[in-house]
């Protein structure tokens, strides 16, 4: 029986130096995009790929130069500003990757174009949408422009469906909300409830009784 291929990434086994490609890994929280990203990172230093990381500075809920995810797996990264800095810090590397992509502006798809028309492979993960449902720029832009899109889900925490969204249930109208788990939690399509950010912790759609789960 053959060994299942491997696919989330584009496998360059004969790669053209004069070529990059922009890679998108996009979903909920929780879905997995920063291991899916240090995964990625880490096959490339393993391969003496020299390796940049970036991530935007104001991002610093566990670390300033590490990018992590939430079940501790890290690299260390560039805090930055703007997404221009990006492009005046990365000098000869042949990979880069971009962590907590929603954070930046619009800005960031000149840059990853421009990095990728130098022969840079460069590697966005990102949430696609905000608590509302609604897509998150910078990511459906990037999502366009790149050859390769992987789009990575959650688990409801309701029903226990592929989870597409990400539930706000801490109070507050802030698009860029920061905290994980305190502050949000996956939902399928069905379980969603955009508008019930800070109550939804009280209200949950078929709720399942934690309480009588194991009778
Ligand atoms: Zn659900």
């Amino acid at each position: 029986m053959h060994e299942k291929a491997a696919p989330m990434e584009p496998i360059a086994l004969h790669r053209n130096r004069e070529t990059g490609w922009i890679e998108v890994i996009c979903g909920s929280m929780f879905s997995g995009k920063t291991e899916e990203l240090i995964r990625r990172l880490r096959r490339a230093r393993f391969a003496r790929q020299r390796v940049e990381i970036y991530k935007p500075s104001f991002d610093n809920r566990f670390s300033q130069v590490e990018v992590t995810s939430h079940d501790e797996n890290s690299l260390i990264s560039t805090p930055v500003h703007t997404a221009s800095q990006i492009l005046l810090l990365t000098q000869e590397a042949e990979v880069v990757g971009i962590d907590e992509a929603q954070f930046f502006d619009l800005e960031l798809v000149s840059v990853c174009e421009q990095l990728a028309a130098r022969g840079t492979r460069v590697i966005v993960a990102g949430l696609d949408q905000d608590y509302t449902g609604q897509p998150f720029e910078p990511l459906p832009q990037l999502m366009a422009v790149a050859e390769y899109v992987t789009k990575l889900h959650a688990v409801c925490v309701v029903c226990g469906s592929p989870a597409n969204h990400s539930q706000r249930i801490a109070a507050g109208s802030n698009r860029l909300l920061l905290g994980a788990e305190e502050a949000y939690e996956p939902r399928c399509r069905h379980c969603f409830r955009p508008a019930e950010s800070g109550e939804a912790n009280t209200d949950r759609p078929h709720a399942r009784n934690a309480d009588t789960a194991n009778e």
